[in-house]
C-alpha cells in the first residue's frame, strides 16, 4: 500500500482489529426502508396487547387528521385469530389507520381506511392470489392479503414528495454507512427510484452501491423491460447499476400465498397460489434472457422454486445457454429433488439468515403451516450449498433488521434458535462462518456479476471495507452480535467512523 501513498492520503492502523470486505445485502428495498423510519414501526412489539398500545402511543404523537401508517407487526401476535378492524377502531376509531406486516404481504387497516377506499363491503379483484378478505357478515375484516388488496387503500394515502423521499434517504444511508453495508441489490424499482438514485449519485451523496432492478406485474407489456434498458443503458456501476428485473411467483406463507407442492399443513386442501398464469410467467423470463437481463424471482414456497427453475430451464432452452446467473430469491422451502437443479442451471439461492431466525419458534405462523414434513429443508443453507448452488446472503430490509452482523451470529447460532424443542434428527443447516461471510461478500458480488470488481480484499477491487470492533473467527459464537462496526470505507472514503473509535 505504500506505493499508493500520497500527501492526502489518511493512515489508520487497525491495532490488530478484523478487517473484512465492505458487506453486501443481496436482497433489500432501500427506499421501502427509508420511508419506513419516519413511520410507525410494531417489529418490536411481544404481544397484541404491547402491539395496540404502540399504536396508541403513536396516534397521540401524530398531528390530528392525518392518515396513521406503520409497519412491521407479525402474524404470530393474533394467535391465530383474525386480524381484525375493530381492535384499530377501539384506539382510532376518526382516522384511517394503515399497518402492513413485517413481510409487506399483509395490511392491517382500520374501519375509516376500509370507508375512505369504498372497499367495506367488498372489492372486485382481478388477482386470484390477492384478496380482502371478508367476514360471513359481508363487510371486510380489516386485513388485506397481498399487493392488489393492499393497494386499494394504500393509493388514498398521500404519497411522499421526492424532498420527503430525498430526506429520509440521507437518514437511511448513515444508518446503512454505520451496519458496514458498501453494496445492496435492491429488489423494487421504476423510475422514480432510478432518478432518485441518479440524483444521489450526480451528487456523489452515495454511501453504498445500489443494483436497481425493474419490478415487473401480472399483465406487464414484456415491451416495459426493452423501455427500460433504454433508459438505463448509460448506468453500467459501479455506484448505480440496472441490468436486472424482479418478479414475484408467490406469497409467503404465514398468509398461505405461498405456493406448496402440497397442502399447507393446516388439515386444508389449500396450496396457496401462483402470481402468474404459467404462460406468461414462462414469456416474461424468457423476454428478459433474450435481452441479457438478470432475473430476480421472488419463490418462497417449494412449489414456487419448482415453477421458477422450470421457467429458467425454458428460457435457457429457448434463448440458449449463457452466463444468466438467475435467482430465486428467499427459497424458505425446496423440495429435495430441486436442490441440485441450483447448480446445474447456475441459478443463485439469495437467502436471508435473519427470516430463519423466527421460522421455527413456538407458537410460529410459519412453523405451523409448513408443518413438520418440510422442516428439515426450510432455509436449507447447507443442503443447497454442498448441492453446489452459490449463496447470497441480505436481509429484506426493512421486513428484519439490516444489520449484517446480526444476519452473520443467526446464521451461526441456527441449531440453538431453531432446533432446541425438538429432539429430531434434521439436517444441522448452520454453514461455517467463512462461508457465512462469503454470502455476505464475494457471493453476493457473483451473484451481481460484480466478483472481478468488489467482494474480496485484493490488490485492483474497490477499496470497500469494514474494521471491526472484534475478531469475529475468535469469538464464540453467541456472542458474534457484540461485534460493532468501527470504520465503513466505501471507494476509498469513510463513510463511517464510530465515534469513540476517534483516534485510530
Ligand atoms: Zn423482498
Amino acid at each position: 500500500m505504500q506505493a499508493w501513498r500520497g500527501s492526502q492520503s489518511e493512515m489508520i492502523d487497525a491495532g490488530g482489529r478484523l478487517v473484512i470486505p465492505g458487506l453486501i445485502d443481496s436482497h433489500f428495498h432501500l427506499l421501502m426502508g427509508a420511508r419506513a423510519l419516519g413511520n410507525l414501526q410494531l417489529d418490536a412489539a411481544t404481544d397484541l396487547e404491547d402491539c395496540l398500545a404502540r399504536i396508541h402511543n403513536f396516534a397521540a404523537s401524530q398531528p390530528q387528521g392525518q392518515w396513521l401508517t406503520g409497519r412491521g407487526w407479525r402474524y404470530a401476535l393474533f394467535r391465530g385469530a383474525a386480524i381484525d378492524r375493530n381492535l384499530l377502531d377501539a384506539i382510532v376509531p376518526d382516522r384511517p389507520v394503515y399497518l402492513s406486516a413485517f413481510d409487506g404481504h399483509t395490511a392491517w387497516v382500520n374501519t375509516a381506511a376500509l370507508e375512505l377506499a369504498g372497499i367495506l363491503h367488498g372489492a372486485d379483484i382481478s388477482s386470484d392470489f390477492s384478496r380482502v378478505v371478508m367476514r360471513d357478515d359481508g363487510t371486510a375484516s380489516g386485513e388485506l392479503r397481498e399487493g392488489p388488496a393492499m393497494q386499494m387503500v394504500r393509493q388514498h394515502i398521500p404519497a411522499p414528495t421526492e424532498e420527503d423521499d430525498a430526506r429520509m434517504l440521507r437518514l437511511a444511508l448513515r444508518e446503512l454507512a454505520a451496519l458496514g453495508i458498501t453494496s445492496v441489490h435492491n429488489m423494487d424499482g421504476d423510475e422514480r427510484q432510478l432518478a432518485l438514485y441518479r440524483t444521489f449519485a450526480a451528487r456523489d451523496a452515495l454511501s453504498l452501491r445500489i443494483y436497481l432492478p425493474l419490478s415487473i406485474s401480472p399483465g406487464m407489456d414484456p415491451q416495459r423491460i426493452d423501455e427500460w434498458i433504454a433508459q438505463n443503458a448509460d448506468l453500467r456501476g459501479p455506484l448505480l447499476r440496472c441490468g436486472c428485473v424482479k418478479l414475484f411467483i408467490d406469497g409467503v406463507v404465514e398468509s398461505k400465498t405461498a405456493l406448496l407442492l402440497a397442502p399447507y399443513a393446516d388439515g386444508s386442501d389449500d396450496c396457496g397460489i401462483a402470481n402468474y398464469e404459467r404462460a406468461e410467467f414462462f414469456r416474461l423470463i424468457a423476454h428478459a434472457d433474450a435481452l441479457g437481463q438478470q432475473v430476480f424471482v421472488h419463490g418462497i414456497g417449494d412449489g414456487a422454486v419448482r415453477l421458477t427453475l422450470d421457467a429458467y430451464a425454458a428460457a435457457q432452452h429457448a434463448n440458449g445457454m449463457r452466463d444468466s446467473r438467475h435467482r430465486v430469491e428467499h427459497v424458505e422451502l425446496i423440495d429435495s429433488a430441486d436442490v441440485p437443479r441450483f447448480a446445474q442451471l447456475g441459478v443463485i439461492a439469495a437467502m436471508q439468515p435473519l427470516h430463519a431466525g423466527f421460522g421455527y419458534d413456538e407458537h410460529n405462523t410459519w412453523r405451523r403451516l409448513a408443518g413438520p414434513t418440510r422442516w428439515p429443508l426450510g432455509f436449507a443453507w447447507r443442503t443447497l450449498r454442498d448441492a453446489g448452488a452459490t449463496l447470497a446472503f441480505g436481509s429484506d430490509w426493512p421486513v428484519v433488521s439490516a444489520d449484517p452482523l446480526r444476519g452473520i451470529a443467526a446464521a451461526q447460532n441456527r441449531i440453538k434458535l431453531d432446533f432446541s424443542s425438538f429432539d429430531s434428527d434434521f439436517p444441522d443447516q448452520r454453514i461455517t462462518l467463512e462461508e457465512t461471510l462469503a454470502a455476505y461478500t464475494v457471493g453476493g458480488s457473483y451473484a451481481e456479476f460484480m466478483e472481478h470488481e468488489k467482494g474480496q480484499l485484493v490488490p485492483g477491487k474497490l477499496a470497500d471495507l469494514v474494521m471491526l470492533s472484534d475478531d469475529l473467527f475468535a469469538l464464540p459464537t453467541a456472542a458474534l452480535s457484540k461485534t460493532q462496526v468501527e470504520i465503513t470505507v466505501m471507494g476509498g472514503k469513510i463513510v463511517y467512523q464510530r465515534s469513540t473509535s476517534k483516534g485510530v
